[in-house]
């Protein structure tokens, strides 16, 4: 496995695997990584002939009072976990090769969803996120991309924006990987002191409440919301939103749900200073 840090080396790289016809997969993440990732990339090399892992912290992404510079850095111990999994490449860019000339003047954002959910609280942060695997895609010209459902609502707009431009590329999604507590992997986790992260169990606690509470026929979307809210506070962490909403367009629903909707409770909790998100379907 190779470790590329320029942008014309991994292009040098590809190119002549895709001319051999080989199909490339292409898992984007911003180090730090976990289990979680582990099965993303576990995915793509069941699927692909090449798989490149992109290790980049991207600065565009994160508000000014976020975690940039504490988030967690370690692309050796990166590149190996990567390695053993059977990744290829990992692509591991520097913010100047990544963003030659400063920020970008050419962002790529949805119009809808970029202030909702998590994108209410984090001004800015989607179209980082857009912006930067637009670039990967073009970067890579991979033919398959690996997002997990952790990030429920980035992967519903990567695959619209997939979808709204043309890139010819298939999104697959990888479900959550969780600890055997319920506590979702997420390399904020490290974050956690460990009382925060016994009362963080509270999250998918609160889910699997509200789970349990649909399978045995609640219907009222409040009651639904009202059992994670509950779990969290409990257990004192603060929420900053609980939604219940539609996995076809994220749209939120109000009053009670109707035999054919297919939902998804998303939500984020702080506990002390961490944020962690989290979410369930209800199918
Ligand atoms: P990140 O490095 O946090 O940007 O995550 C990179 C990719 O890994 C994203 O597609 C995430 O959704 C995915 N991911 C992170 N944590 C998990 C998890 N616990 N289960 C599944 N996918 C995850």
């Amino acid at each position: 496995m190779q470790v590329i840090k320029s942008i014309d080396a991994l292009r040098e790289a590809l190119k002549p695997l895709a001319k051999q016809g080989k199909t490339i997969g292409l898992v984007p993440t911003m180090g730090a990584l976990h289990d979680g990732h582990g099965a993303l990339i576990k995915a793509s090399v069941k699927d692909c002939d090449v798989t490149v892992v992109s290790v980049f912290l991207n600065p565009i992404q994160f508000g000014k009072n976020e975690d940039l510079d504490k988030y967690p850095k370690r692309l050796e111990a990166d590149a190996k976990l990567a390695e053993s999994i059977g990744a290829d490449f990992v692509f591991a860019p520097s913010v100047a090769e990544m963003y030659p000339d400063g920020d970008p003047l050419t962002l790529v954002r949805d119009e809808t969803l970029e202030g909702m959910y998590c994108g209410a609280y984090r001004p800015g942060h989607f179209r980082g996120v857009l912006t930067v695997v637009s670039k990967l895609f073009l970067i890579s010209g991979a033919d398959h991309a690996y997002f997990g459902e952790k990030d429920y609502q980035q992967v519903f707009l990567i695959e619209r924006m997939v979808r709204d431009l043309n890139f010819d590329i298939k999104i697959h999604r990888v479900k959550i990987v969780r600890e055997a507590s319920g506590l979702a992997l997420s390399s904020r986790n490290e974050y956690l002191t460990d009382v925060e992260r016994k009362q963080a169990l509270s999250i998918s606690e609160g889910l699997k409440l509200a789970k349990q509470a649909f399978e045995d026929g609640e219907r009222r979307v409040s009651f639904l919301r009202d059992l994670v809210i509950k779990s969290i506070l409990a257990n004192r962490g603060q929420v900053q939103f609980v939604e219940v909403v539609n996995q076809k367009d994220l749209q939120k629903f109000a009053g009670a749900l109707q035999p054919e909707d297919k939902v998804v409770i998303l939500v984020a909790a702080f506990f002390g200073k961490t944020r962690l998100i989290d979410n369930i379907e209800l199918n």
